[in-house]
Formats: structure tokens, sequence, C-alpha cells
């Protein structure tokens, strides 16, 4: 798996004149190597595979990262990975810091040239394989059973914070490594904020309760909303459900290869505008899911991306009415050759939790 991603990436290099690149960042070490230990670097050439870590994870690494050459350096690992480093080397320049940067420099010396590179991995990882859309998958059918738990033990006079502990605990006991991001509850009024945190306060019956959740699975994440009802709803509450459904769908047609990020998004927007609530939906359309619940590409009106197979986005439009509520629909779907494959399986229709 990591030699056909190291081999992705040395291809990359030529096309950018770099000799070889580092890779600092660690969930772009994870990728390109395997690795899963917390201090590495990697130098990729087009012939050179060079892993650095210090003692503690030596067997961790023998185990992990197989297709490199593997050095023992020293805590700090920059001198053992400078004597490797030759040419012009590409390194991280949305990670790595300056302090970090000047030491390199200062280890590499003469016949270096370090080149600002970051994104490369980030380009890569966008395209998923096809262990990882299966680590995906998994990671979503796992949310959509922790929805359905929720729907077992009810909302009403629950607070926001027992009901996310619960849904945190019920995905680790299933299988999870965690959340991949903290769970969100937010009931009524408290729904309008797009990243409410969790309150001690207990969830009214006969108003709206936005749920985001996600988990980690194989170091990969999932991440899905839906809006739940405790009871009867207002005419408001019930057509602003409505109309974020609608939204949600049509920007779920539009997602196929070729399209905008910012195509895509507009397909929402429109709908959401022509509703009147324009203003209301304050966020991008979506994000890109992967080893990190936020990566490429991005669904937003400023998005330069564009979809293509294999990535995974999210699509999750909401509307915000301060002081009232919030409803926010999101589906993790990936990009297929000729349109999209919904990984989200929990209803969306308009559920009742008392
Ligand atoms: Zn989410
Ligand atoms: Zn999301």
């Amino acid at each position: 798996m990591s030699a056909a991603r190291a081999d992705r990436l040395a291809a990359l290099l030529r096309e950018r004149e770099l000799d070889a690149v580092l890779v600092t960042d660690p969930t772009n070490l994870r990728y390109v190597t395997g690795f899963t230990g917390t201090n590495g670097l990697a130098l990729v050439g087009a012939e050179r595979r060079v892993f650095v870590t210090d003692f503690r994870y030596v067997d961790q690494s023998a185990a992990e990262v197989p297709d490199f050459d593997r050095i023992r350096g020293t805590r700090d690992l920059l001198p053992d990975v400078a004597e490797h480093l030759g040419g012009r080397v590409g390194f991280d320049d949305a990670h790595l810091s300056v302090r970090t940067h000047r030491r390199l420099e200062e280890l590499a010396g003469e016949g270096v040239e370090l080149v600002p590179a970051g994104g490369l991995v980030e380009g890569l990882r966008a395209v998923k394989d096809t262990d990882e859309l299966r680590s995906i998958r998994e990671a979503a059918a796992l949310a959509d059973d922790v929805y359905e738990h929720l729907c077992a033990r009810g909302l009403v006079g629950r607070t926001e914070r027992e009901v996310a502990h619960d849904l945190e605990h019920t995905m680790r006991e299933r299988g999870a490594e965690g959340p991949s991001f903290p769970t969100i509850v937010a009931a009524g009024a408290h729904g309008a904020l797009p990243h409410a945190s969790p309150r001690l306060e207990p969830i009214e019956p006969s108003t709206l309760v936005i749920v985001d959740m996600g988990c980690v699975l194989d170091g990969y994440c999932s991440d899905c909303t839906r809006t739940f009802a405790t009871g009867p709803l207002s005419e408001l509450a019930a057509a602003v459900y409505e109309v974020v459904l609608e939204a949600q769908r049509a920007a779920l047609e539009a997602v196929r290869p070729g399209v905008g990020g910012a195509g895509a998004d507009a397909v929402a927007r429109e709908l959401i505008t022509a509703a009147g609530h324009g203003e209301r939906f304050g966020h991008g359309l979506g994000h890109g899911v992967g080893l990190e619940v936020h990566e490429r590409p991005r669904l937003s009106p400023t998005s330069d991306d564009e979809l293509v197979a294999g990535n995974v986005v999210t699509v999750e439009p909401g509307v915000y009415v301060s002081g009232e509520l919030g409803v926010r629909i999101e589906d993790l779907v990936a990009v297929t050759a000729d349109g999209a494959d919904v990984l989200s399986g929990f209803p969306k229709t308009l559920v009742t939790v008392g």
C-alpha cells in the first residue's frame, strides 16, 4: 500500500523540478509510509525511500514501514535526515515551523535548496484508493448504527451533553477508535450556531435537534448530520426542514466528476436563497473527508477545486435562524466515475424522537 503511494508522490517530483520531498506532517507521513507513531520523517525521491524515527518506534516502524530504508535517529530527527538531502528538496511550507525550517537549512548546508512544496501529499490524499474507501464506508455505517441507538434511547429530557457523551461512548463500544471531532448536539435556538458545543440544558419536546457526528475507523473519519424533531413542530421549523432537505438532495444529484466545488455549492444555495433563507446558510456546502475530517476538496462559493472520481466529500447545507432554530442535513458521499455513491444510510426524511 505505502509503496504505491510513495511512487505516486515520487511521480509528482519531476513536474515540480524537485529531486526529493521531505514529508513531515504526521497525517501526510501516515498516508505516504503507513507509520502511525508521533515522531518520524520521510524523504521520497525518484529512487529514494528514507524513513527516520527515534528509538521508541524502531519495532513499530519495522512492521508499518517495510518499503522504506529505515534509520534510527535522535529524538529530533533533523540532523539524521539532513545527511541525506541533496539538490532541490521540497518541504511542507504549510506545516513546517519557521524555526524548524531555519534549522534544516543550517544542517543541510551547501548544495541543498529547500523549496516550498506544501499540498503535494494533500493532493494525493484527495483521491481515495479502494482500501481507503472501504474504511470510510465502514466508518459511515458505524455512525448510522449510532443514530439508530440514539432513536431507541430518546432525546427529550436528556441534556445535550449527556446525549453527546452517550453517542461517543456507543461508537467506541461498537469498534470506533473514537469520534472524528467533538460530537455536536444542539437543540432549539442553540441549533442556530453551526458549531454549537453541547450544553447541560435538557432537550425540550417539540423542537429541532441538530446532531453532527462521525467516527474514526482504521484511521479514517466519517461525518454525518441529522436534524431530529422531538414532537410536532412549528410551521417555520417544518418549512425550514423541507427547504434544507430539498437543497441537500439537489446538491447530491449534482455531485459527479467535472463539477466544481463552487458549482455544487451553488445548486443548494440557489434553492435556499429562492426560499428566502440565503443569508441563513453561512457556511460552505461541504468538505473532503479521509484521514482528517476536513481535507480536500472544498465545496463552497470560493472553492477552485473540481471533483474527480475517488473524492470523498460531505454535502451539508444548513439554515440557521438566529434565536430560533437550525437545520443541517449532511451526507458523506464518494464521487464515482459517473455520479456519487452516498455512504450515509440513516433516513433523511424528518424523524421524530421523543
Ligand atoms: Zn459534520
Ligand atoms: Zn462536515
